[in-house]
């Protein structure tokens, strides 16, 4: 009845994205993550396929000359990239997208996927958002630094998406996103081949 949508979703590290994306995920099993490229190396716990496919820089670039990527960029010192063959095989499965990408990607994005929903999510200050890195404890000092100093400027490009959450109180934040996704689903645009019911 509808065709598939590509949500987009991007936020400052430590935002709450992964987070909100998860639970989304497991309530939602009609949508499914497009799995990214990365070149970072992996945290403790994240699974090769799962949470990316973690690959090395030179097959990396071999996958860009091989315009293997729909979109691609350089984040915090690693390389990122959404497939394109990932992106046509969920697409034939018939299910919603869900694209967990940064400012630039979504900017990229933009250009040949015009009818995705672009959803930002903000944390609620500067301060919260440097606490909720220091206690993931993913990232050593360095990169936590980088991470916070790229954070001022991505924060900038709210006004590109179509929605923003503040995302302060969890529960609030989830129920916010999820209004999202469903109003999307109801867009007139998004329902194909409607007839009424003899
Ligand atoms: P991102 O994917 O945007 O980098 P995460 O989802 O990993 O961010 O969240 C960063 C940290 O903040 C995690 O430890 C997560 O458990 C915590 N967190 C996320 N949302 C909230 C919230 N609303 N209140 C408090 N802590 C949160
Ligand atoms: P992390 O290293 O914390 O998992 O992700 C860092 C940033 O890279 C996040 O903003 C995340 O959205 C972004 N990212 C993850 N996958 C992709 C991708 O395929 N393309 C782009 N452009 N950004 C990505």
């Amino acid at each position: 009845m509808r065709a598939g949508i590509l949500f987009v979703i991007s936020a400052p590290s430590g935002a709450g994205k992964s987070t909100l994306c998860r639970e989304l995920l497991r309530r939602f099993k009609d949508i499914k993550l497009s799995v990214s490229y990365t070149t970072r190396a992996p945290r403790k716990g994240e699974m090769n396929d799962v949470h990316y496919t973690f690959i090395s820089r030179k097959k990396f670039k071999n996958m860009i000359t091989g315009g293997k990527f729909a979109e691609w960029a350089m984040v915090h010192g690693n390389l990122y990239g959404t497939s394109v063959d990932r992106l046509k095989k969920l697409s034939k499965e018939g299910c919603d997208i869900l694209l967990d990408i940064d400012v630039q990607g979504a900017k990229q994005v933009k250009n040949s996927y015009r009818n995705a929903v672009y959803i930002f999510i903000l944390p609620p200050s500067m301060e919260i958002l440097k606490r909720r890195l220091m206690k993931r404890k993913t990232e050593p000092k360095e990169a936590l630094t980088l991470r916070l100093e790229k954070a001022k400027d991505e924060i900038l490009s709210y006004k590109e998406y179509d929605y923003v959450i503040i995302n302060d109180k969890l529960d609030n934040a989830y129920r916010e996103f999820e209004s999202i996704i469903l109003s999307s689903r109801l867009r007139t645009g998004n329902t194909v081949n409607f007839s009424m019911p003899q």
